[in-house]
């Protein structure tokens, strides 16, 4: 079983995927919690390069986020699936199509299919996107952590547009939650979603 959470910077991803890995631990599945990106030593030094170097051309930003995910799939997240474990990662390849895509504006069709490409064609079982206006994320984030928190409100709502439009285009696949609610509200409609399928 194969979970991604996505959603804008500050939507509070990191702490649901916890709490999901918490929940299904305790009924007793093995559970492989990573990231993208980053999830890998070689994507550590992507994601440095990436989000704490000076500019990087738009579709290099958008290529090495992709070898990032495709060293990641084979060498971590394809060998945990085939071992029967769940897999919860922070991040997957619709960061990609929504922050390169949509936000960068490289098309988010070329984004997807290079993505595709890249991760076998590997998609998740249920992607959940944490929802949160721009606004919002800016004032949960704080101060700037990296180059891509740094862009503009504009920036931000159009990948929010993008995730929206995504998950709206695949209901079976997605589950969108806003992400306003507390956050034991949030996972409580993860908990609810995974139960109609069966997996708690
Ligand atoms: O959520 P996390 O802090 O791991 O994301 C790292 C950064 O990488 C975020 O600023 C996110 O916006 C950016 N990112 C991106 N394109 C991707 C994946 C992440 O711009 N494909």
């Amino acid at each position: 079983l194969f979970i991604a959470f996505e959603g804008g910077d500050g939507a509070g991803k990191s702490t649901q995927v916890g709490l999901l890995r918490d929940a299904l631990e305790k009924s007793g599945r093995t559970v492989l919690l990573t990231r993208q990106p980053g999830g890998t030593p070689l994507g550590q030094q992507i994601r440095d390069l990436v989000l704490h170097g000076d500019h990087v051309a738009p579709r290099a930003e958008a290529l090495l986020f992709a070898a990032d995910k495709a060293h990641h799939v084979e060498q971590v997240i394809g060998p945990a699936l085939a071992a029967g474990d769940v897999v919860i990662t922070d991040r997957y390849t619709d960061s990609a199509v929504a922050y390169q895509g949509a936000g960068r504006d490289l098309g988010a069709r070329e984004i997807h299919d290079l993505n595709m490409w890249a991760v076998d064609d590997l998609v998740p079982d249920l992607t959940v996107v944490v929802d949160v206006t721009a606004a919002e994320g800016r004032r949960r984030r704080g101060a700037v952590h990296d180059r891509l928190e740094a862009e503009q409100d504009d920036f931000h709502e159009a990948i929010r547009a993008h995730y929206l439009a995504m998950a709206q285009g695949s209901p079976e696949r997605y589950l969108v939650v806003d992400g306003a609610l507390a956050p034991d509200q949030i996972h409580d409609r993860v908990v609810e979603r995974l139960r109609v399928m069966g997996v708690l």
